[in-house]
């Protein structure tokens, strides 16, 4: 495995690899879990060469005390990678991915709108400029995105097609820890009262679930139900609860209408902000 701690040396490296290869493409912010690593796994699947990038990227904050605090594990993080089988680790500098101020502003086809979209200003705009970025650099066939940030997952979607990318997305199911709190970088922020509470938003999201299936309350009625639950533990409290039609994205008022449903949540376990979804239909 390689490690390329600058783009003059990945662009050497990848002027190496045959035209002929198809090239995966695993995107991260590194402090990497068995969810990362399960997308370098899938990778090796579909791909002849796999390259993971470590880069905290900063236009994607919308709070700077949660930019500072984002956990950093390079070193480790490439142990893992090598152990998973990756080809090519790319850690850039922020100079690398932006030269200049990227000013660039993407149409999100209003998958912005809700969610994650009107919390976190800029979030998504954010992500779009160093996804493509990276796309521009890696030229990858493949790249892969965990269901985990299911919101992100579908604007990439979006702007991937939007902007005629030759690249395939290819989305990963969320890896749980054994309680069923979906693995996340920001875990090891919590502490150890905050961690044995946080496997509440899954139970609740796998009972509204069910209680979706009788339909005797509606969405929003249900949206309430979850939020009372989490919140009656006084160490969760949630940001949103939504439904959502899971290729739009537009706020689900009757089940009857749409065809594929998820709910998404954003919770806060003191200062920690954790987000978790889950497929109702
Ligand atoms: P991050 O480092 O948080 O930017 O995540 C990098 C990639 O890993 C994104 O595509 C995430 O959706 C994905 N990912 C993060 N956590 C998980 C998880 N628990 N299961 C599956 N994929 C995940």
């Amino acid at each position: 495995m390689v490690i390329c701690y600058s783009l003059t040396h990945l662009q050497r490296e990848l002027s190496l690899i045959s035209d002929n290869y198809k090239t995966g493409f695993v995107p991260t912010m590194g402090a990497l879990h068995q969810g990362h690593i399960s997308l370098v796994k899938r990778a090796h699947e579909l791909s002849d060469k796999v390259i993971v990038s470590i880069f905290v990227n900063p236009t994607q904050f919308n709070n700077p005390l949660d930019l500072e605090r984002y956990p950093r594990t390079v070193e480790e993080d490439c142990k893992r990678l090598e152990e998973a089988g990756a080809d090519i680790v790319f850690v850039p500098t922020v100079g690398d991915i932006y030269p200049q101020k990227d000013e660039r502003m993407f149409d999100l086809g209003g998958l912005d709108s809700v969610g994650e979209g009107p919390r976190r200003p800029g979030h998504f705009n954010g992500v779009a400029q160093v996804v493509t970025r990276l796309f521009d650099i890696v030229k990858p066939r493949y790249a892969y995105f965990g269901e985990k940030d299911f919101q992100q997952l579908s604007i990439i979607r979006y702007f991937t097609k939007e902007l005629n990318y030759p690249v395939e997305i290819i989305s990963c199911p969320t890896i749980r820890e054994e309680d069923g709190l979906a693995m996340s970088s920001r875990n090891m922020l919590l502490t150890t009262e905050q961690r044995a509470v946080a496997p509440l938003i899954y139970k609740t999201l796998k009972m509204a679930r069910e209680r979706s299936q009788a339909q005797i309350l509606s969405p929003d009625e249900l949206c309430n139900w979850v939020t009372g639950e989490i919140n009656s533990n006084s160490m969760l409290k949630t940001e949103y609860v939504e439904i959502v039609n899971s290729l739009t994205l537009r706020l689900v008022k009757n089940w009857n209408d749409h065809e594929q449903i998820q709910m998404c949540v954003a919770v806060f376990a003191g200062s920690v902000r954790l987000i978790d979804n889950i497929k109702l239909k």
